[in-house]
């Protein structure tokens, strides 16, 4: 991957090189000044490639957060050839707030790239963001969990349209050292930062683990050793990508929602493969009966699924069921 020319700085943090760095990054206007992004920069001793990693465009999804301080921390710059830009918390309002979408204008940031400085401050913060990761990245990693409502397995997912920057996408998702990797191309997800990016000549990739309103600490380890492994990938740290493994590969996913309300128990687990007709989870109502029993339309890898007596009105999804490509070995 080549080397982009890159600024001396993102807002208000340098790259110095040896140094690990930390400042702003203003993204818009609030009623009492600048909304801004927080930002360190891990600059290596030698030239070479940039890494972006971002967290938070979801704002309660604060495991990749975490995870990206806690890589940032521990790299060895001595070592390192190039930078890794790290945006701990994409979008301000909705980290603040620990809420999903923005709260200021009720949209989600990652359906809106590649935004629009005319448009709603989540669209003006998305240009921003876009911009910035478009000029001065070679490739980008953008941190995701199941938030407060719903827990997903540990895996990467990249834009799969047969281009340069897609194929190149693969090869991180697949260093990352995740046992399943999502190739997608549902159009819901167009707005994703990591589609537009691809679309546009730059990899990008998803990493996502955990969520359900809990976070332990193997999973902020799983979010630093996965932008580790994809770094030695991208030939800014020595070593090869850890994973030795061939992951499983799923594709097209359904979006699954409820018709009744009351509460979702889940009756299966993230990351187990269902067969077609098998219960994926029931509707408890306020009076303790099961009013709808749902089940799987198809074998299916869960990768996204609500958690444990999620309340849920008609229409809440609670689940993401992806068709499997082929199977991963050891
Ligand atoms: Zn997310």
């Amino acid at each position: 991957l080549a080397s982009a020319p890159r600024p001396d700085r993102i807002g208000s943090a340098a790259f110095v090189p040896g140094e690990l760095t930390r400042g702003d990054l203003p993204l818009a206007q609030h009623i009492d000044g600048p909304v801004s992004a927080p930002v360190m920069i891990a600059t290596g001793s030698r030239p070479g490639p940039t890494l972006w990693v971002q967290a938070a465009v979801h704002g309660g999804e604060v495991g990749g957060t975490l995870g990206l301080a806690r890589f940032l921390e521990r790299v060895e710059l001595s070592t390192m050839a190039g930078a890794v830009i790290g945006i701990l918390a994409a979008n301000p309002l909705a980290f603040q707030a620990q809420a999903r979408n923005t709260p200021q204008d009720g949209e989600n940031m990652n359906r809106v790239f590649p935004g629009s400085l005319s448009g709603t401050i989540t669209r003006q913060m998305a240009r921003r963001l876009f911009e910035t990761a478009r000029t001065t990245a070679d490739m980008v990693v953008d941190l995701h969990s199941g938030g407060a409502e719903a827990t997903v397995p540990f895996y990467t997912l990249y834009w799969d349209d047969g281009s340069p920057a897609s194929a190149a996408a693969r090869a991180l998702a697949v260093s990352a050292g995740t046992a399943t990797v999502w190739a997608a191309r549902d159009e819901w997800l167009s707005g994703a930062l990591i589609v537009q990016l691809t679309r546009s000549g730059t990899p990008a990739l998803i990493v996502e683990s955990g969520g359900g309103a809990a976070l332990e600490d193997g999973e902020i380890e799983s979010f630093a050793s996965a932008i580790e492994s994809i770094a030695r990938a991208g030939g800014l740290l020595p070593g090869s990508p850890g994973s030795a493994r061939e992951p499983t590969m799923i594709g097209s996913c359904d979006l699954v929602f409820t018709k009744e309300g009351g509460f979702f128990v889940p009756r299966c687990r993230p990351g187990q493969i269902v067969e077609g007709g098998e219960r994926i989870g029931e509707v408890v109502d306020v009076f303790g009966q099961v009013r709808e029993r749902i089940s799987s339309g198809k074998r299916a890898f869960v990768a996204a699924l609500g958690r444990p007596y999620l309340p849920v009105h008609s229409g809440a999804m609670i689940a993401e069921l992806n068709d499997i490509v082929s199977h991963g070995g050891a």
